[in-house]
């Protein structure tokens, strides 16, 4: 899969931000992303900032990443920025062994539970779900300043929202390629089953974050919030660095809490690729990148 090819993976770590990817990358370091964060923060949107990088299987390189992690929590706390942290398991040496994996994230759990930060846990493919799953619950008996993500393709996504009702939720329609023995494959029973995921944790959960770009979806939400009196506290709307501007900047506008996902570092290029084979029509959003110089 082009997004996981090492050589040009390590290759892209060289070029910086390069084939457009600046328009959906806060930038190779801290400093360029607490710069995107503040103007996102000036105009009333939030952010869940995420190091770059994945699929790492090497314990120096988890430790990187953790340290890279930990001083964006510092960063979050010394510029007092509205910010949150996203992360992905995979980063910090699931694949290399599972108590290593814990002890990194207890160290990133810990460190943001006394600067007051919330740590979102991404989800990643079905290959990683039921260890990602086992960190939270490990993690859960000691903090309460973590959440994840809920991926609606997943055909048993209803009984995991119901064992995590009571977690700060992402829901999400589901990026990675998954098989038909696990995942709906078609967008119509997707989009249903997201659906019925936000409205549940939208009632019965403690604080939902609906992460799309659909504007049916958001639409949808918009009136079912409002006809079953969910106050906006409870709720927020999320999208992607980059994608969709003028729609954040007009919900946020409209009174409603948005945060956007700021991913940053010179880990790219799987990310970028993901965001490019989502949706193609992403291409004229690089191409204009490109070409108006
Ligand atoms: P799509 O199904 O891609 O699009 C639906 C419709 O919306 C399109 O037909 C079009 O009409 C409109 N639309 C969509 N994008 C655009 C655009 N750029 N411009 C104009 N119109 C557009 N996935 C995971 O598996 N794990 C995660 O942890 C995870 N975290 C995420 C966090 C955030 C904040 C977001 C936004 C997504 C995350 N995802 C994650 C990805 C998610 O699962 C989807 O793959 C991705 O968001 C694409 O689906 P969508 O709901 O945005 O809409």
């Amino acid at each position: 899969m082009l997004s996981q090819n090492k050589v040009l993976n390590s290759g892209a770590k060289r070029w910086g931000l390069k084939l457009g990817a600046q328009s959906v990358v806060a930038g190779t370091n801290i400093e360029e992303m607490v710069k995107s964060v503040k103007e996102l923060n000036a105009n009333g949107i939030s952010a869940t900032i995420d190091n770059l990088g994945e699929f790492v299987f090497e314990k120096k390189e988890a430790i990187q990443a953790k340290k890279k992690i930990l001083a964006v929590i510092e960063a979050i706390y010394q510029h007092q920025l509205d910010a949150h942290i996203s992360l992905k398991p995979t980063q910090l040496g699931q694949d290399i062994d599972y108590n290593f994996c814990l002890e990194n994230l207890s160290e990133i759990v810990e460190n943001a539970y006394k600067h007051n930060v919330f740590i979102n846990f991404d989800m990643e493919d079905h290959g990683h779900l039921q260890s990602s799953f086992d960190l939270i619950d490990e993690l859960s008996k000691d903090y309460d300043n973590i959440g994840t993500v809920i991926q609606a393709y997943f055909y048993n996504a209803k009984d995991v929202i119901a064992k995590y009702k009571n977690h700060r939720l992402r829901i999400v329609k589901g990026a990675y390629k998954e098989s038909e023995d696990v995942a709906f494959q078609d967008k119509k029973d997707i989009d249903q089953n997201f659906i019925e995921l936000i409205e549940y944790h939208l009632l019965h959960g403690k604080f939902t974050s609906i992460a799309t770009h659909d504007h049916q979806i958001i639409n949808h939400v918009k009136k079912f919030a409002k006809k079953n009196n969910i106050p906006t506290e409870k709720y927020e709307f999320q999208m992607l660095y980059g994608f969709r501007k003028d729609m954040q900047l007009s919900l946020a506008k409209e009174g409603y809490n948005f945060c956007t996902y700021v991913p940053f570092g010179v880990d790219w290029y799987g990310y970028f690729m993901r965001r490019l084979a989502e949706r193609p029509q992403n291409l004229n959003l690089v191409a204009k990148q490109t070409f108006n110089k």
